[in-house]
């Protein structure tokens, strides 16, 4: 409860909680955001109390995966709620450090995945996975997690921190949490915060053209995938959105899909105003 929650604001503090924690034989769960906390945070502190004694939510908009020109100075922030979803979510410990507490101003070393950060959300932003790398293993270093929660809502995201675990030899286990979607369907953002209510309703196309597309990809296999991504991109359009991408992957490489491809992403990334937005389904492939 929110008297028994610790919140630290200094990397120092709460690694050196971790170290105690773990020295006292306990299991450690970090769940990474970067708060303004929605139910789809929510699932995923709920998923890491069930697979730890204590459990850490890190609230860090991390300026170094944001580009020139993008939303991180008005990124939308609102610490007391975000402390009572995590009390009533059960977490032990909120980390809200500032950019200064984890960035020395002449930080200059760098984590870097460079395949599956090259499609997709990584060709539209430069270096945003590198920032997401990089301040994932920082937060990695300082909670000294046994497990950490990520959502399937960032499938590149998840992707990406998977490999680098495996690449790096990371002593975690990375969990997938499901996508949680308003009761309208769209994905639950802290993003949303920014749509007017014309841009909200027409942003419901992501998520109703995914949920005809999936059965759709399913039926159609590789043959007939083509005709189904340009549909959706169309619709994206029709209903007044601006394409980022439309596009379908084989979900190990995110490159085309072969016919070696069991499972594919289908992504979808999208502009309704001036609030990007995006969206994801996993597709069996049929043989
Ligand atoms: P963010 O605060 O947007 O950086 O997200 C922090 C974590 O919450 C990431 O692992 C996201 O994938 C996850 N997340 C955000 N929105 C959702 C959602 N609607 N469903 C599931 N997970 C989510």
């Amino acid at each position: 409860d929110l008297v028994q929650m610790r919140i630290f604001r200094q990397a120092e503090e709460l690694q050196r909680f971790a170290l105690e924690t773990r020295r006292a034989g306990k299991r450690i769960a970090l769940v990474p955001t970067m708060g303004f906390l929605h139910a789809g945070h929510a699932s995923l502190i709920d998923i890491a109390r069930g697979r730890a004694d204590v459990v850490i939510v890190s609230i860090f908009v991390n300026p170094t995966q944001f580009g020139p020109g993008e939303d991180l100075d008005k990124y939308p922030r609102d610490f007391e709620h975000d402390r009572l979803v995590c009390a009533e979510h059960g977490a032990d410990v909120i980390f809200a450090p500032e950019p200064g507490a984890m960035y020395a101003p002449d930080a200059s070393t760098w984590v870097e995945e460079t395949m599956l950060s090259r499609p997709l959300c990584g060709a539209r932003r430069p270096g945003h996975f590198r920032g997401v790398t990089t301040v994932v293993t920082k937060l990695f270093h300082l909670a000294l997690p046994d497990v950490a929660v990520f959502g399937r809502k960032d499938a590149q995201q998840l992707l990406v921190i998977k490999r680098m675990v495996r690449d790096l030899n990371f002593p975690i286990e990375i969990v997938a949490a499901p996508l949680v979607r308003g009761a309208d369907g769209l994905a639950l953002s802290s993003r949303n915060r920014y749509l007017s209510d014309e841009e909200h309703q027409q942003a419901l196309v992501l998520s109703r053209a995914l949920r005809a597309a999936k059965p759709a990809l399913e039926e159609a296999g590789l043959e007939g995938a083509p005709a189904v991504v340009s549909a959706v991109r169309h619709e994206i359009e029709a209903a007044g959105g601006r394409v980022d991408y439309v596009e379908l992957l084989d979900v190990e490489t995110l490159e085309n899909p072969t016919a070696e491809t069991k499972e594919a992403l289908f992504a979808l990334a999208a502009y309704f105003g001036s609030t990007r937005l995006i969206d994801n389904e996993l597709i069996q492939v049929k043989k």
